[in-house]
């Protein structure tokens, strides 16, 4: 029988790791170690040649292992598992999730260019993009998922610098309220604001939907980052990021993390190859119990808006999800009805016996927070309002727990508001 194309979940406890080459041990071990010994110094000098490009890499030819600033294995098995679940010709895997984003916005990025990119986006990098970058002559537009691809490119010729945008970045779903941004109206606007010299990018932050229920490279983006610290992860106890693309973006996503020097540590590797070997089972439990949740919201009398991905009113958001999303996801976000403070919101956090007040996602335990006062507090009030965090707001990550314990938890919560 022909052996079949194996699935991505069937491949995380085996794919990159030779047992041969680690005394037989059936797991990969960690590579605790800072640098490596060559063989002789003719492979120094070639592992040097190809790491510092003074020669193309052979057909067959694999990087060496020299430093582990540079690489080590527990971080290339990890990377070469992870671009199974998106497709990605090659990844890089970093200390944080801000540590991947900031070192894409700083490697693609030069004094004059400008940044598009999608608002609300993730507190850090909103005050990476707006208070950072700025500071070395980088100009910033952002849209929002409300805005029409006409008003964008309006805005944008307003400004007089649609010859320089160079990058739009985006976060979809947008965090707390689940607003979709259309990927390939984004690709639409990568490629018109390209020039005869340079292509204009589309970088995708989708932790939220990664990587099993949103595949961004299929609709054209060009680059697709991660804070592993949420369901990649997936336990509460690690903090990553990764970004994963074409070999010819990633060779400068890893040169500039090289410079950098905030790759992850081995350890880091293999807690996260660790996660991954459950990951499919995880993420389907967790959108499962979320189904129900959601479910639950809706349909309860102290609940006002509930925003989730199964519970679109508007059509063109659904349009969007249909086009670009391959799951629900685990995350639900519902008001306090008829209550226009933060009361009826802490009492119910405050009453919770299962599900831990904290912020994060993605992981193991289900998780409640408040955005107004907690995860977007950084947000003026304006804006808060523009994007509706409003004070009776709360946000649940939705975990592995059984759904009856969780739905017992949030009904006996509610009964306290
Ligand atoms: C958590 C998070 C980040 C930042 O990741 P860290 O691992 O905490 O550095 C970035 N984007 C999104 C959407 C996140 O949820």
């Amino acid at each position: 029988m022909n052996k079949p194309q194996l699935h991505p979940e069937s491949l995380m406890m085996s794919y990159g790791y030779k047992p041969e080459l680690s005394e037989g041990s059936l797991k990969c071990p960690i590579f605790q170690t800072s640098t490596f010994v060559f063989k002789t110094a003719e492979e120094g000098k070639a592992f040097f040649e190809v790491a510092y490009g003074l020669r193309e890499k052979g057909e067959t030819e694999e990087l060496g292992l020299i430093y582990s600033r540079l690489n080590n294995p527990d971080l290339e098995i990890l990377e070469n598992r992870l671009t199974l679940w998106d497709k990605a010709e090659d990844c890089a895997v970093f200390e944080s999730g801000m540590s991947a984003i900031t070192t894409v916005l700083m490697e693609f990025l030069s004094p004059g260019d400008v940044l598009l990119y999608s608002q609300p986006v993730y507190g850090g990098t909103s005050h990476f993009i707006e208070q950072i970058i700025t500071r070395f002559g980088i100009k910033v537009i952002s849209f929002d998922a409300k805005d029409a691809e006409q008003d964008i490119i309006d805005r944008v010729e307003k400004s007089g610098f649609g010859n320089k945008v160079n990058m739009v970045y985006i976060e979809t779903p947008a965090n707390p309220t689940n607003q979709l941004i259309d990927m390939v109206m984004c690709k639409r606007l990568a490629n018109r604001y390209s020039t005869e010299e340079r292509q204009t990018l589309v970088a995708v932050d989708n932790t939220y939907m990664g990587p099993l229920w949103q595949h961004p490279l299929k609709h054209g983006v060009d680059l697709v980052l991660y804070s592993a610290t949420k369901y990649i992860g997936g336990h509460s106890d690690v903090i990553a990021g990764a970004c994963l693309g074409s070999k010819e973006l990633m060779t400068r996503v890893k040169g500039m993390r090289t410079f950098l020097g905030n790759m992850a540590g081995p350890w880091t590797g293999w807690l996260l190859m660790r996660s991954l070997e459950t990951l499919k089972a995880r993420m389907n439990v967790q959108e499962k119990n979320a189904q129900n949740v959601a479910e639950f919201l809706i349909n309860h009398p102290k609940v006002g808006e509930v925003f989730y991905l199964g519970n679109i009113k508007d059509e063109n958001q659904q349009r969007i999800f249909d086009q670009q999303c391959e799951g629900t996801g685990a995350m639900v976000s519902f008001e306090i009805k008829a209550d226009k403070t933060e009361k009826g919101a802490f009492k119910f956090l405050n009453s919770l016996k299962l599900m831990k007040l904290a912020v994060s996602l993605g992981s193991t335990e289900s998780l409640a927070e408040h955005p107004a006062s907690m995860t977007h507090a950084g947000v003026s009030p304006e804006d808060r309002e523009k994007y509706g965090i409003s004070p009776q707001l709360i946000r649940l990550s939705i975990g592995v727990e059984h759904q009856d314990d969780i739905i017992w938890d949030i009904e006996q919560a509610l009964e306290n508001v």
